[in-house]
């Protein structure tokens, strides 16, 4: 399987995030893509290839035009009341989105972001330019008839709506790509999203609409980031109704429990028949994952690869989460190699 990777995502690396009442450093760093990168190069998994520029214009798709302005700027006016490396907020709107947009950084960092845990620093910008290109020139690689492609991304996406960053995600690279397979033809794409967190960004951008297919399994909000949404009933709405899909798992799920949202939300995806396939990759789902409390094996994710392998649908792999710096390239590239055997 091609691998499409950018060394532009090192520009992100925050110090620190605001965790359990203290800043700690950051545990979506860089370290996490040169694992995964050092995994591909020593299994062979296939060629490793560089990011195209693709400009702003599929990013405004999924993203408005003051919110790009926002990332692109945020740092230098934060160089402007603080020395620290990172941009963190210290208050938040709650009349979103009504609510009138301020006019000082720190106003403007609470209305477009809603957790501390996800600095902007200098280079935070660039890194995420870069991995919206590297979901993007992977996409143009399943395109032109790859039967798959990996996108190795950070900061990941799947946390980012049309104009709120957070959980560590600041473009919705996923979205990025999903609306791009529309633009080139496909009349429907599903996005499943296996990380252990809720795809929340993702949820929303797709909400009301029945040509995008949203399925997500992950940790009960009710007990884990992101707290608000990801549970059952959040089906979709208006044209959409139906077509978000979301499977909250307790605390402490293993492989039967997993296994069976797996079955139930490909069969969902198979009776959608889409034209792609979109997996929002995350592996924090892994038995000793420092922020997942699930007891998925690095065996569990070479099954999940294979299962979804079984749609025969042209398939782009996405990096989203994964902290267990130890396992990480193993359970990615496990993936990865179930799909292709
Ligand atoms: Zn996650």
């Amino acid at each position: 399987m091609i691998t499409v990777y950018s060394d532009e995502h090192k520009y992100h690396h925050g110090s620190g995030e605001l965790f359990r009442g203290s800043v700690v450093p950051c545990v979506e760093n860089p370290d996490r893509a040169s694992e995964i990168l050092s995994r591909i190069r020593t299994i062979g998994l296939g060629d490793v290839r560089p990011a195209h520029d693709f400009g702003l214009s599929p990013v405004y798709r999924v993203h408005t035009e003051r919110f790009i302005a926002f990332l692109q700027s945020a740092f230098d006016q934060w160089k402007s009341i603080s020395d620290n490396p990172d941009a963190l907020p210290s208050a938040w709107t709650s009349h979103r989105p009504s609510a009138e947009e301020p006019q000082s950084i720190n106003g403007w960092l609470g209305y477009y972001s809603f957790d501390a845990g996800t600095p902007i620093t200098a280079g935070t910008w660039r890194a995420a330019k870069a991995a919206a290109d590297t979901a993007l020139t992977a996409q143009a690689i399943v395109r032109e008839g790859a039967p798959a492609a990996f996108a190795l991304t950070r900061p990941p996406g799947h946390h980012a709506s049309s104009e709120q960053y957070g959980g560590y995600c600041f473009l919705n690279n996923a979205a990025i790509a999903a609306e791009a397979m529309l633009r080139d033809g496909a009349d429907r794409v599903a996005i499943i999203d296996i990380d252990y967190h809720h795809g929340n960004g993702t949820q929303a951008i797709f909400y009301d609409r029945s040509d995008v297919l949203f399925v997500s399994i992950h940790a009960d909000p009710a007990q884990e980031y992101p707290f608000y949404h990801g549970y059952a009933q959040e089906t979709g709405n208006e044209s959409g109704e139906g077509f978000n899909v979301n499977y909250p798992l307790p605390i402490g799920t293993g492989w039967e429990r997993y296994r069976e949202a797996l079955d139930d939300g490909l069969r969902r995806i198979s009776t959608y028949g889409p034209d792609a396939l979109v997996v929002s990759l995350g592996v924090d789902t892994f038995d000793g994952d420092p922020l997942g409390k699930f007891r998925l094996t690095s065996d569990n994710f070479t099954e999940i690869g294979r299962r979804i392998s079984e749609l025969s649908t042209p398939t782009l792999f996405i990096l989203e989460g994964g902290y267990d710096l130890e396992s990480i390239g193993l359970n990615v590239t496990n993936v990865l190699c179930g799909f292709e055997e």
